[in-house]
This record gives C-alpha cells, sequence and structure tokens, in this order.
C-alpha cells in the first residue's frame, strides 16, 4: 500500500521514534522491563499545520487589533466549514461544551432530553449545566449511536428533546431519529464532535436536526486550540445562537435575551483556518493508518477494529479496537494496562458509560437504568494512537505488541492477579 507520507512540509511528518522489538511474554514491559517505546504515543496528539501561514494571520490579527467579537477571521472560518458542510449557518464557539448549551437553549429545550449513555461526558454535563433532565438511551449494536427503537418507552410529558451523537464519525440514524422527533413534537439536535467532514448517504454531517455541534478542540482531527461550532438550516436557530453567543445582545447592543459568553477569538479561527488548509493531507493519513492497524489486526483473534466500509466520507479520527475477552483470552482493561506499559497510552474511551458515572448514578431509591449493549461495548473499547504524529512503523509495532499480549492472554492474566495479591502476614 502507497502511504502519503512523502510530505514537505515538516509538520505533517510523523516523528520517527525508535522502538524496542518484544517477542517474547517476558519481554513486557508489564513485568518491569523497559517500554516498547521511549517516548509516550499519546492517542489525540495534535494536528499542527502549517506554522508559518498561522504567524501570518496572527501577525494580522495583531496589527489589526481586533481579536474577539465576530472578527474577520471568525467570519472567514464560519463562511468557509459553512460551505463545506454543506449547511447554511455556522456559529463559530468558544468550545463544544457551550456549544451543546446554546443550541439547547435555542432549541428551547426543557425539562427531560434523551441521548446516549455511551459519549463522552460533556454532552450529559451540557445538558444537566443548563438544569435539564439526561434520559439515557441505549444504542445499536453495529453503529453505536442512538437505537430509535429504545427512545419511544422513554418518552414522558416532561421530554422536550432528543441528543444524537456521531459517536466515532457514525453517523446517527437519522432519518428515523427526525421521523420520531416530527411525530413527538420534539426538538432534534446532535452532538457531532466526532463527525467533522464525515457523511450520511452523500450529505455531510451539519444540516441535520435543529442543529449540529462540532468539537475543535486540539485533541480533534481540527484543531482550533479550544473551539467548536453550532451549524443549523434554520434562520431562528442561527438568529438566536448569534444573540447567545455574545450576552443576550442583538444588532442594537440591546439586551433581548439571557445570553452566555461562547465567541470564539480570533486567534482560534486563525488557527482553524490554517488548520483547513490542511485537513486533506490528514485525513489521507488518518485513513491509511486505519488501513495499516486493520490488516494488521485482522489476523489476531479476538480483537477487531470497529468498520468503517463503503463509500461513504469520514475522519477516521479515532481508531477504536473491541476486544472480546472469551475469544482473546484477556480483558480489555489487561490489554491496555500491557499497552500502556509498553507508552502506548491507549484509551478507554468511552468507558465507564454515563449512567454509571458518579453525577449520574440513579438515587438509592431510583430504578438503575439497564442499557445493555451500551454497558457491554463499554467494557470492551479502546482507542489506539493515530493521527499524524503515528506512522507505519509505529502502528506495526502496536500491532506486534497487542498480538503478543494475546498470545498470552491467559497467562497475562493469571500473573497480574498473582502481582497484584496482597502478600499474607507472616505468621509467627
Ligand atoms: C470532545 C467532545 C466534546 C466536548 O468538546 P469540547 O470542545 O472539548 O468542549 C463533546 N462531545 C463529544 C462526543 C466529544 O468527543
Amino acid at each position: 500500500m502507497q502511504l502519503p507520507y512523502d510530505f514537505p512540509r515538516a509538520s505533517v511528518q510523523p516523528l520517527i521514534r525508535p522502538w524496542i522489538p518484544k517477542w517474547r511474554l517476558e519481554d513486557l514491559a508489564l513485568w518491569g522491563g523497559p517500554p516498547a517505546f521511549p517516548e509516550p504515543l499519546h492517542v489525540g496528539r495534535p494536528n499542527i499545520p502549517d506554522r508559518r501561514r498561522f504567524f501570518e494571520r496572527l501577525e494580522d490579527i495583531l496589527d489589526r487589533r481586533w481579536l474577539t467579537n465576530n472578527g474577520l477571521y471568525v467570519q472567514e472560518f464560519e463562511r468557509k466549514v459553512a460551505a463545506m458542510l454543506g449547511v447554511k449557518h455556522c456559529v463559530a464557539v468558544c468550545n463544544a461544551t457551550v456549544g451543546l448549551q446554546v443550541a439547547a437553549q435555542a432549541l428551547g429545550l426543557e425539562g427531560e432530553v434523551i441521548l446516549p449513555s455511551f459519549t463522552f461526558v460533556a454532552t450529559a454535563h451540557a445538558l444537566r449545566w443548563l438544569g435539564l433532565t439526561p434520559v439515557f438511551c441505549d444504542i445499536q449494536p453495529d453503529t453505536l449511536t442512538l437505537d430509535p427503537d429504545r427512545i419511544e418507552e422513554l418518552i414522558t410529558p416532561r421530554t422536550s428533546g432528543i441528543v444524537g451523537v456521531h459517536v466515532y464519525g457514525s453517523v446517527c440514524d437519522v432519518d428515523r431519529l427526525e421521523a420520531l422527533a416530527a411525530h413527538h413534537k420534539l426538538s432534534l439536535m446532535y452532538d457531532a464532535a466526532h463527525a467533522f467532514r464525515c457523511s450520511r448517504e452523500g450529505r455531510m454531517v451539519g444540516g441535520n436536526g435543529q442543529a449540529e455541534v462540532f468539537s475543535f478542540h486540539a485533541t480533534k482531527v481540527l484543531g482550533t486550540f479550544e473551539g467548536g461550532a453550532v451549524t443549523t438550516n434554520d434562520d431562528e436557530v442561527d438568529r438566536k445562537l448569534r444573540r447567545a453567543i455574545s450576552f443576550g445582545l442583538n444588532r442594537e447592543d440591546e439586551v433581548v435575551a439571557i445570553g452566555t459568553n461562547a465567541k470564539m477569538p480570533e486567534v482560534s479561527a486563525a488557527m482553524g483556518l490554517t488548520a483547513l488548509e490542511s485537513l486533506d493531507e490528514w485525513l489521507a493519513i488518518n485513513r491509511s493508518n486505519y488501513a495499516a492497524y486493520r490488516e494488521k489486526l485482522e489476523e489476531i483473534p479476538g480483537v477487531s477494529i470497529i468498520p468503517f466500509d463503503g463509500p461513504e466520507s469520514r475522519n477516521y479520527q479515532y481508531v477504536i479496537i473491541r476486544v472480546d475477552e472469551e475469544r482473546a483470552g484477556l480483558s480489555r482493561d489487561t490489554l491496555v494496562e500491557a499497552l500502556r506499559a509498553e507508552n502506548v497510552l491507549a484509551r478507554r474511551y468511552f468507558y465507564p458509560p454515563c449512567h454509571l458515572m458518579k453525577p449520574y448514578r440513579p438515587s438509592a431509591s431510583g430504578e438503575p437504568a439497564t442499557l445493555p449493549v451500551t454497558e457491554r461495548v463499554s467494557s470492551q473499547v479502546a482507542a489506539l494512537p493515530t493521527g499524524t504524529a503515528v506512522g507505519p512503523s509505529e502502528i506495526q509495532q502496536v500491532c506486534q505488541l497487542i498480538r503478543l499480549c494475546v498470545e498470552h492472554g491467559r497467562e497475562i492474566g493469571e500473573r497480574i492477579l498473582l502481582r497484584n495479591r496482597v502478600p499474607a502476614l507472616p505468621t509467627a
């Protein structure tokens, strides 16, 4: 396979790291030896765009002394994102968490809101912070997104809306959610933090529901240090969003609604515009990283990579594996522990699911939510390092480590148990 690594710009070349080959159980750093990688391999290491272009923009911002409040760079960034996604309006914001809040407010959400538990906790926090009650719904086992068949049983007279999450860039069943929302007169919006430049049936994410919320956090495929955007085709929602992100002010500087400060500063927009210029290269690297992982992992029993097949546009922001403990002989947690010892900082993403986190666990008297698919998937998944800081030789080594762990799965499990056992007190 031809890998697109012959870029002239240093910024898109992966770091070349020396690594220690490991072939035997005894080589594993779990037992105290040196890690395979002398330096950590991170999930979500930021992609850095052309810094000369970024500094030029930054100089211009400083020369103009227009640092924030809907500046020229924010306006250009919003135009370019809207055009790229084929959506009428894009409102740049300071981050996606606050973006979710202003979107929820613009849609008039109140009372209970249905959302998946299998998401980053920010989705739930954003709603709870507004005084809304998150009602967690299970996911489909194949797409890992909201299960439309499980939604109606959760609707009560207090339900006002549905928030879908395009987990790992796997786009929700937007048609069925749309139909459900329309039938029950509910609002519908999406957390699209994972889905920048992902499509469903050829349509880019951005125009689904009444609003979609993107994250441009440094760890996402397109980073603006901190940042995000809310996109919508609805003029009224756009008007409310623009008001909300700037203290509830209208164009005449009258306060006409409760607002907050969710503005994206110019420096972030400059970073975003520069990143957009490298985005196609980054997506190509992510795609070949994904293909390299898939090829190597295919041969390992019990470990599978979440498939992204077919003609849709994907960002491959995350490489997610599922560990079937029965077949692999070791659990996801043990595998992650072994990889982390080797400086492969794999992450349990998402674990635990939101409904089992302390602030969202039902009170002692309440019925605990049972979300069997969510709980099973959450115990099996792990994110592996990808992005422009990772190249084919590292991927080969990461996969070799996984293979080694699976080959000795049961033995590793037993040795960890022994190691963690508290030594018995000496008897006199
Ligand atoms: C990253 C992320 C967020 C939060 O984005 P911020 O821009 O960091 O606030 C929300 N939801 C999901 C699914 C995310 O991955």
